[in-house]
């Protein structure tokens, strides 16, 4: 199974192209849509409330395993600048730029406008993203230009994902929650993502950051009953051994995590992170599906302590935090400072 994040700035067709795409399913600060008509499944998380919300877009890339930067012909924009920044902190290996809207532009435009985001890409993990034109507008002389060619694309890369996802199906089991509900007579159901390895009914697992042992009572994967899931398959699970106020978004299912309050972050600040990051600010935290203020306690760059980290420098973070994170060394840490302009600053990973 393939997870796509959709992202871009407001108004660039994000929701649109999604409903094109799939089926409406799961709807909240992230919508997802299901494509289960083909032998390979989709799954399509629309980061519908950012820019507003940057924890819509962290959730939506956390999710992917590829990412659609949706782009108008109008041009980039602050937030297209922050998505790419976004996805390239996190390391965004496969996706594809889809200029969306094309009835409302000209061809020479494009393609123009085309060049011009190749350049711009040029040096951040979107070098080497195929470009997409497309529109979904039913009305327009060219309706529906790209989409087929955007699915093969999305297919294409697909043939990459699913081998890659293939070679983690017998690490331990990890599934990041997004979703959770009490259903009644079923109990408590949760969604997410298998992150690595494989599930089976009735498998007892830890719950983290909570640090107890529950049961898989049972498993759906698109709306079926399954005896077991694999990497990158996106899950419905009903849990024995707990209460709904237990949960949240971001909590894994593993059988091994550090839970912690304190970090050491080996981080590297974006070359556009203008402020830095200071000695006791307060910085957003994001460990996958996780968000989290903290509190900066300590700056070390060089072996030597500092009041403040600039833009482009690498160096560690010891931060505070006052709720319990769940993490695995291997884990991307990203940070982000709420007021500023581009607000993703910095991305690293434990000591
Ligand atoms: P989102 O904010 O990125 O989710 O964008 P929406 O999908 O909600 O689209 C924003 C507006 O643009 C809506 O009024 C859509 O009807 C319109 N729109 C979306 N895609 C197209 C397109 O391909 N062509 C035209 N002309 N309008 C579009
Ligand atoms: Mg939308």
């Amino acid at each position: 199974m393939t997870n796509i994040a959709i992202i871009g700035d407001e108004k660039t067709g994000r929701t649109s192209l999604a409903s094109k795409l799939g089926k409406k399913g799961t709807d909240s600060d992230i919508t997802l849509y299901d494509d289960d008509r083909h032998e390979r499944k989709y799954v399509y998380v629309d980061a519908k409330s950012y820019p507003k919300s940057i924890k819509s877009i962290m959730a939506a890339l956390n999710l992917a395993d590829m990412a659609l930067l949706c782009v108008t012909p109008n041009g980039m924009t602050p937030h297209t600048g922050e998505c790419i920044i976004a996805l390239d902190l996190l390391g965004m290996k496969h996706g594809v730029i889809v200029i969306t809207k094309s009835d409302t532009s000209y061809p020479m435009e494009i393609d123009a406008f085309a060049q011009k985001l190749k350049k711009m890409t040029v040096g951040t993990v979107l070098e080497n993203w195929e470009i997409q034109v497309i529109n979904t507008n039913k009305d327009a002389p060219n309706a529906f230009e790209g989409l087929e060619e955007l699915k093969n694309k999305i297919h294409d890369l697909a043939d990459i994902i699913e081998p890659e996802q293939k070679t983690k199906d017998a690490l331990p089991p990890r599934v990041v929650i997004d979703h959770f509900f009490n259903v009644t007579g079923i109990g408590i159901v949760v969604l997410g993502k298998v992150l690595q390895g494989t599930i089976h009914t009735h498998d007892k697992i830890g719950l983290w950051p909570v640090d107890k042992k529950i049961d898989i009572r049972s498993i759906q994967t698109h709306d079926i009953d399954v005896k077991s899931a694999t990497t990158g398959a996106r899950v419905g699970l009903a849990l024995k051994g707990l209460l709904e106020r237990e949960l949240d978004r971001g909590y894994l299912l593993s059988n091994d995590e550090i839970v912690a309050t304190e970090f050491e972050i080996n981080c590297t600040l974006s070359k556009f992170a203008k402020a830095g990051i200071e000695l006791e600010d307060v910085v957003h935290m994001f460990v996958g599906l996780q968000s989290e203020p903290v509190r900066v306690k300590k700056i070390t760059v060089g072996g030597a302590d500092k009041e403040k980290i600039g833009a482009g420098e690498s160096g560690v973070l010891k931060l505070i935090s006052s709720k319990k994170i769940a993490y695995s060394k291997d884990d991307q840490f990203l940070f982000a400072g709420l007021e500023d302009n581009q607000r993703f600053t910095a991305v690293g990973k434990p000591v």
